[in-house]
């Protein structure tokens, strides 16, 4: 049977690209309902480190997309009751190598508003940092951080109550065209219907993921407690970062980094490790990360690679000792060179992946270009057909989407 009344756009998966997608379209005024398979979101977006980074994303469409998205972050979490634990990003460079990618990052037009710190200064503005022989740090003023495992429930809660979104808990969207979605008890009927399946390649979205090669990348996680009660005043990063996030790996000095942590880092480059410590209001931190891709990544998280991750912590934090309170893994898709894949296989029908682990940071920023730029934000079933109204700046350049299978 069809929903009494039907909806603008009917959207699968309430993921953080999902509930962006739905955050976009009431901004439209349309009518928007939300089918999650699970009884509540347990995909990425819960696991990640709820760090909307800004610096270091690639050039172009995924660092304009951050820089949206950090700022909707910071409008709706007082609005929807989700704390900022902490601002900004401290990269530690150990190698002299390292100093020299900051330096090349600070020149260009991303590093506005960053700060090149000499090591002493560094040492004087966070002092929980090791800076002992280390060449220098980049201060980011753009991060904020959010506990995603709170932060996700509240922003699907704040769109039902506000924003009147229809959710759908527990109903996997089985079958979508661009005029209905079914699921194993209903058709909802829509004028647009968009897929954001996050990990799932094989569902719903398949027929249009199926021959873009993409894979998946398995992550560790861990949340530690630090014995000495230490507080990070902001996310921390050290030199692995810089040959692993976009925005700093290519540019030209970050080639001979790479060359010299391939001698010195071995063992962490192959579990694609680099760290990441955001912290949480109790007081722990969230702890990472490393990648493993394949097409079905074995489910087994070693003890070798959590290890390797908490060396690189001690040498980056001022902390000897440390409880480990939780640990756990996730899974994002990858592959090809976009960022985020926006698909229309048909009028009216989307899907939304994000293949680079960036959908924290980005997904507003998607959301509003997938709006601004292909859907028609006429509305066709409330009772006068309302007429679109966009926020903010209306970016014009969709690059990374692919063309349809
Ligand atoms: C460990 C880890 C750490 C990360 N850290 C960060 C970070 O700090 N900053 C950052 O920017 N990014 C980070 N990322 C990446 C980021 O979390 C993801 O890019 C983002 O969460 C993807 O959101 P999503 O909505 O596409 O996917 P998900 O969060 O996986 O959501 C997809 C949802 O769709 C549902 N679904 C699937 N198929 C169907 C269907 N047929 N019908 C209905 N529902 C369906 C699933 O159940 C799921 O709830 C991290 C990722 C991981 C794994």
């Amino acid at each position: 049977m069809y929903a009494r009344d039907g909806f603008d756009v009917v959207i699968a998966g309430a993921g953080i690209v999902g509930l962006a997608c739905a955050w976009a379209a009431t901004e439209r005024g349309l009518r928007v309902a939300v089918c999650e398979r699970d009884p509540r979101c347990v995909g990425a977006s819960v696991r990640n480190f709820g760090l909307v980074t800004v610096t270091g994303q690639r050039a172009g469409d995924t660092w304009r997309r951050a820089r949206y998205s950090r700022d909707i972050w910071a409008i709706l979490a007082p609005q929807a009751g989700i704390s900022i634990e902490h601002t900004g990003l401290w990269v530690l460079a150990r190698e002299a190598l390292a100093w020299e990618v900051l330096q090349a990052f600070a020149a260009t037009e991303m590093g506005t508003h960053c700060a090149l710190v000499e090591p002493q200064e560094a040492a004087r503005r966070a002092p929980w940092l090791r800076t002992a022989g280390c060449a220098g740090a980049l201060y980011s003023p753009h991060e904020l951080r959010i506990e995603s495992r709170q932060a996700i429930p509240l922003l699907s809660e704040w769109l039902r109550q506000v924003r009147a979104v229809q959710f759908f808990w527990g109903e996997p969207v089985l079958e979508a065209d661009a005029r209905s979605a079914r699921t194993p008890w209903r058709r909802l009927a829509a004028q647009q219907v968009i897929l954001c399946p996050g990990a799932d390649l094989t569902g719903v979205a398949a027929p249009w993921l199926r021959d873009l090669g993409l894979q998946l990348s398995q992550l560790q996680m861990l949340r530690v407690r630090p014995r000495n009660g230490l507080r990070l005043g902001s996310a921390v990063m050290g030199d692995l970062s810089l040959v692993r996030y976009r925005g700093y790996a290519d540019l030209p000095p970050a080639r001979a980094l790479a060359t010299r942590l391939a001698q010195t880092d071995a063992d962490s480059l192959a579990h694609g490790i680099h760290l990441i410590a955001v912290q949480s209001a109790d007081g722990s931190w969230v702890v990472g990360d490393s990648h493993h891709q394949d097409a079905m990544p074995w489910p087994f998280a070693r003890q070798e690679v959590d290890d390797l991750i908490l060396r690189h912590l001690q040498r980056t934090v001022a902390v000897d000792s440390l409880q480990v309170l939780e640990r756990w893994t996730g899974l994002y898709p990858t592959g090809g060179d976009a960022d985020c894949l926006l698909l229309a296989p048909e009028p009216g029908l989307y899907v939304v992946v994000v293949t680079s682990g960036t959908g924290a940071s980005t997904a507003f920023g998607i959301a509003d270009d997938l709006f601004s730029d292909r859907i028609a934000t006429t509305s066709c079933v409330s009772d006068t057909c309302a007429p679109s109204s966009s926020i903010g700046p209306a970016p014009s350049s969709t690059s990374a989407a692919s063309p349809q299978p």
